[in-house]
């Protein structure tokens, strides 16, 4: 079953993805991983995330490997690094990003996170590359609420398309400001990170929730940050097994005594937090 959600733009993706982070990085582990990206294909997870600086261009090239002769199946999404950010280089470092991926184009182009050039000169530069054609359109990561506000008021700035942070049961901060903020503008944001980088699954509570439902840790955790309205999770998976599962944390639905135990265990925020980041 695939769950869509929209960008601001109407345009439907969705809400399971696939994170390539540390994939593409070991000759020995390649075939697997395409194997597993592949099968997420299969299943529906068609929205892959990557960047330019994940294994200096690896995860880039062994994506485009996966997504040779069925680039329309695919919502793709690579991130530019801060310091390529500025009108001067990110021509030439979405230029790569597109060879090694082997496509004429992006859907989605983020900034990794804010770095040294200002963000006026990166939404121009993001502009001119959607003017080329060689991306759809464009949007940011690790941005706290504050500066979304301000680019908001930068021309250009309510063009973005989405922001992509840290987000799992163990950090929980976005859901008192950002995520409402995002949602009123119908901004996805898009969940990093959403098994806590697999150091979350040991958590007995999850274990005991996902027994009640027949279901693993891991599918418990994505399960929670997918009830948020708004949200798409790229979680990284590098076998097929995992891949499977993780679709199959499309189907749980948590009850009201789930939800209350996951409070209990991961209390939503009460104030404003500073946005967490890895
Ligand atoms: P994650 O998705 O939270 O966790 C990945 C870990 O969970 C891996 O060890 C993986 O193992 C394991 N796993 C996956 N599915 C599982 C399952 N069903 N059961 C048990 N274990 C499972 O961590 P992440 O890679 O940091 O985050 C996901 C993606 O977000 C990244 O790959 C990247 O695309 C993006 N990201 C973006 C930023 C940013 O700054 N914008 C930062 C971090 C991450 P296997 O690999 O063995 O399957």
């Amino acid at each position: 079953m695939t769950r869509l959600t929209s960008l601001p733009d109407g345009t439907a993706v969705p809400i399971l993805g696939q994170g390539t982070w540390e994939i593409g990085d070991h000759p020995e582990t390649r075939d697997a991983e395409m194997r597993a990206l592949s099968r997420g294909l299969d299943l529906g997870l068609t929205l892959v995330d990557t960047a330019e600086i994940y294994g200096n261009g690896l995860s880039e090239k062994l994506v485009g490997e996966v997504i040779a002769g069925r680039r329309d199946e695919v919502f793709l999404v690579s991130k530019v690094k801060p310091d390529n950010a500025s009108e001067m280089k990110m021509m030439l470092a979405c230029e790569k990003s597109l060879e090694r991926l082997g496509t004429d184009r992006l859907d989605l182009y983020l900034l990794h996170w804010e770095g040294r050039y200002p963000l006026e000169e990166t939404i121009a530069a993001f502009e001119e590359l959607v003017d080329e054609g060689m991306i759809l359109r464009w949007g940011v990561s690790n941005i706290d609420l504050k500066t979304m506000r301000k680019m908001m008021r930068m021309e250009g700035g309510d063009q973005c398309a989405a922001n992509q942070v840290l987000y799992h049961p163990g950090t929980r901060g976005i859901e008192f400001d950002l995520l409402p903020w995002s949602r009123a503008r119908d901004m996805p944001v898009m969940a990093y990170s959403p098994l806590g980088r697999g150091k979350l699954l040991n958590e007995p509570i999850l274990q005991q929730i996902a027994d009640r439902h027949d279901a693993t840790p891991a599918q418990i955790a994505l399960a929670m940050v997918l009830r948020q309205e708004g949200i798409i999770a790229i979680p990284k998976a590098s076998t097929v097994e995992h891949v499977e599962l993780n679709a199959a944390a499309l189907e749980i639905r948590l009850d009201d005594e789930d939800v209350a135990a996951l409070d209990r265990a991961f209390p939503p925020p009460t104030s404003e937090q500073p946005l967490d980041v890895i």
